[in-house]
C-alpha cells in the first residue's frame, strides 16, 4: 500500500478531461477503489433497474441526473467494505449539493476529502476523446480510435467483446454536456478551492505525461510514501 492512511480523492472536469483514464492508473499504483457515478448509472440502465430507468432520459440527452438519485446510488456505494481504504471519486460530485452530501457522507464515517484534482482541460482536446472513444460493450473497457487503439480494430483486448460508441459521445449530445459541465460546476471549483483541497492538473497532457504529474504532485504534498508507484 503506497497512500499514506486512507485517502479520498475527487477528480474534476469536463467530459472528456481523462478523469477514468487517471483513475485507473491512480488505482493502480495506489491500490484505491475507483467509483463512477457515470459508470454505476450506465450499469443500472443496462440492467433496467428502476434507477436506471429513471436516469436514462437524463443521460441520453446530456443533462444531469438529479442529485438525490447520484447521491444515494453513492452513498450505498461507499458503505460497502471495499470503500473502507479509501476512494477516488470520479464524476462525483457534479453540483454543489452533491458535495455538500458527500461531506456529510464522510463526516459521518469520520472520514473527509484529501484533495480534489481539477483537469484544467480545452474544449478542442475534450471534444477530440469523446468523439474518438469507444467502450466495450461488455467490461466496459475505455479506448480511443486514435489515442489508445485496441489490437484489434473494435475489438475489446481484454475481453473480446464488441467496441461501441457510447449513445451520449455523439457530437449532438456532447455538446450539451459540456454545456451543462461549464454551468454545473463553476460554483463546484470554487467550493473546493475555498476548502483549499483544490490542486489544477493539466487535462490536455497524454496520459501517463499526466499521471507523472499528478504522482509527483502527491509527493510533494505528502499525501504517498517515497518508493515505486506501482507502474
Ligand atoms: P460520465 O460517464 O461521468 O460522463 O457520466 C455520464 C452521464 O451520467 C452524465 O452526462 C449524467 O447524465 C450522468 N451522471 C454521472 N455522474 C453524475 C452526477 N454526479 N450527477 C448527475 N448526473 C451524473
Amino acid at each position: 500500500m503506497m497512500v499514506n492512511k486512507e485517502f479520498n480523492l475527487v477528480l474534476l472536469g469536463p467530459p472528456g478531461a481523462g478523469k477514468g483514464t487517471q483513475a485507473g492508473y491512480l488505482t493502480k499504483a495506489y491500490h484505491l477503489l475507483h467509483v463512477s457515478t457515470g459508470d454505476m448509472l450506465r450499469e443500472a440502465v443496462k440492467e433496467g433497474t428502476e434507477t436506471g430507468i429513471e436516469a436514462e432520459k437524463y443521460m441520453n440527452s446530456g443533462e444531469l441526473v438529479p442529485d438525490s438519485v447520484v447521491t444515494r446510488i453513492m452513498v450505498e456505494r461507499m458503505a460497502k467494505p471495499d470503500a473502507a481504504g479509501g476512494v477516488i471519486f470520479d464524476g462525483y460530485p457534479r453540483t454543489v449539493p452533491q458535495a455538500k452530501s458527500l461531506d456529510d457522507a464522510l463526516i459521518k464515517e469520520e472520514r473527509s476529502l484529501n484533495v480534489v484534482l481539477y483537469f484544467e482541460t480545452t474544449e478542442k482536446v475534450a471534444i477530440e476523446r469523446l468523439s474518438g472513444r469507444r467502450v466495450c460493450g461488455k467490461c466496459n473497457k475505455n479506448y480511443h480510435v486514435t489515442n489508445m487503439p485496441p489490437t484489434k480494430d473494435g475489438i475489446c483486448d481484454v475481453c473480446g467483446g464488441e467496441l461501441i460508441q457510447r449513445e451520449d459521445d455523439k457530437p449532438e449530445t456532447v455538446k450539451n454536456r459540456l454545456t451543462v459541465y461549464k454551468e454545473r460546476t463553476k460554483d463546484l471549483i470554487e467550493y473546493y478551492m475555498k476548502k483549499g483541497l483544490l490542486r489544477e492538473v493539466n487535462g490536455d497532457l497524454p496520459a501517463k505525461q499526466l499521471f507523472d504529474d499528478i504522482d509527483a504532485l502527491f509527493r510533494q504534498e505528502g499525501l504517498i510514501n517515497d518508493g515505486d508507484n506501482g507502474q
